[in-house]
């Protein structure tokens, strides 16, 4: 089957080149900062597609809504960007770690970060001639500076391979890992015609990343009800691969965009200064914006918040909470991270867990059929993690979820839930977080250009 992809591609290919775009360095293998022959051999048999014009970008302004592919907005001053460059370099005698990376074209400064996150793994003295060293590299948007440096990845020893991962504009991570698995920074987008999980899988994104994406935009989304067909995403993800290139593990997001009716939402990981990684808007404002409203799937309100009979006691009494019906053993999930503060069976709510949320919330879930292992006072929760399944226990007349926020000791309407927003980037961090965005976008752009050179070979 052709996907909705290769579609969009050849469209935007059959435009005419700008006058005044001259032919990229592609023809020269990449050699763009003194590479050796040997070191961009690989990228050099690449055949070079029609070039891309300036039509392969968004026509909107900048920071209006969203073009029809749902591109994420960046103007590119008119130069398409390339796509990343894999490399393969032996070590040699009498090499040391940073001369193979700057005979593969790696600039000074990610020398020295990559140098200094491997060292908190691998031991560079043991470095041996003859070991293989793939870089990833991303090209300058301008085609002129240095490429920069995606990742590094080699095989330390008998049963363990060593990635480093750019996590920053001027950071590295480094991991160790069973020799099998590749680490690679992967993407993908799509155009919904049907369903998300039907588009991602046209898009060959892996339903681990697509559940990620999921819960990252849940804060924002009804997935039930806001998704239409034409709405688009696209993703960029950490991905653990075997020897045979199939992927075995997803890692993080790293990037992630939604386009619904028109209007496009872009998450970037970062890692804050105290430490926590989180999602967070262009603006430095973070995905996690409330308590969950429902906090389970595929429910309907059965009972609302407020006055009514009760319908086994027989009298009007204040309902404190809201009722979601939905089939026993349908999952509960924490509403927000929190620590749980109680479980167990309390009384006519059957089985009952509550979590206290910062800001003064806690949530309630009630009459559940299980509570799930580990959800015990004092553990940690993270937000629509499942700790339990809905059931029948307690006074009730069916099964259903009895759901109750509370604020500062007070129930309230979680359907009214507008929380204090999450945590806001400021000052110092708000740029180093901005300077992140920035290289990201330009790590995407890359890929775009790989995806729509690949898409474009099939179709031929
Ligand atoms: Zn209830």
């Amino acid at each position: 089957m052709r996907s909705v992809l290769a579609t969009i591609t050849v469209a935007s290919l059959a435009v005419t080149p700008l006058p005044g775009e001259t032919a990229p360095q592609e023809q020269t293998g990449w050699n763009w900062n003194g590479a050796p022959a040997d070191a961009v051999e690989q990228s050099a048999k690449q055949e070079a597609p029609p070039y891309p014009t300036k039509s392969w970008f968004p026509t909107v302004k900048p920071g209006t809504a969203a073009n029809e592919s749902g591109d994420i907005q960046m103007p590119p001053d008119g130069i398409a960007p390339l796509p990343p460059i894999d490399k393969e370099l032996t070590v040699r005698r009498g090499d040391t770690f940073a001369k193979v990376l700057s005979r593969g074209g790696v600039p000074s400064p990610d020398t020295a970060s990559a140098i200094r996150a491997l060292k908190k793994v691998y031991d560079l003295r043991r470095l041996q001639p003859g070991t293989e060293i793939f870089l990833q590299l991303q090209p300058p948007l301008d085609r002129k500076g240095p490429a920069r440096l995606l990742s590094i990845d080699f095989i330390a020893d008998s049963d363990a391979e060593i990635s480093v991962l750019r996590d920053g504009p001027e950071s590295y991570a480094a991991k160790r890992y069973d020799r099998t698995l590749v680490p690679r920074v992967s993407y993908g987008r799509g155009v919904i015609r049907s369903s998300l999980y039907v588009a991602g899988k046209d898009a060959k994104i892996p339903s681990a990343v697509l559940a990620n994406l999921v819960n990252l935009y849940s804060f924002d989304v009804d997935f039930q009800r806001d998704v239409h067909p034409g709405d688009s995403f696209e993703v960029m993800f950490e991905q653990l691969t075997d020897e045979a290139g199939e992927p075995v593990r997803e890692g993080n997001i790293i990037v992630a965009s939604m386009t619904l009716s028109g209007s496009t939402t872009t998450l970037y990981r970062f890692k804050t200064k105290s430490g926590f990684t989180d999602y967070f808007d262009e603006n430095g404002q973070s995905a996690q914006k409330s308590l969950l409203r429902t906090p389970t799937d595929a429910a309907r309100i059965s009972s609302g918040f407020g006055k009514r009979m009760h319908p086994i006691l027989g009298y009007t009494r204040m309902h404190r909470g809201i009722d979601f019906a939905a089939p026993p053993g349908t999952p509960v999930y924490a509403a927000g991270d929190g620590v749980v503060e109680k479980t167990g069976w309390v009384g006519a709510y059957g089985r009952y867990i509550r979590i206290r949320h910062t800001g003064g919330y806690q949530t309630a879930y009630a009459h559940l059929r299980h509570i799930e292992r580990g959800i015990k006072p004092g553990a940690r929760v993270k937000q629509r993690q499942v700790i339990g399944s809905i059931g029948a226990s307690g006074r009730v007349t069916g099964p259903h979820l009895h759901y109750e926020v509370i604020h500062n000791g007070r129930h309230i309407n979680p359907q009214k839930l507008r929380l204090a927003a999450g945590y806001k980037l400021k000052g110092n961090e708000l740029e180093q977080f901005k300077a992140s965005v920035a290289d990201t976008k330009q790590q995407l752009l890359s890929f775009r250009t790989q995806q729509k050179r690949q898409a474009s070979m099939l179709d031929r």
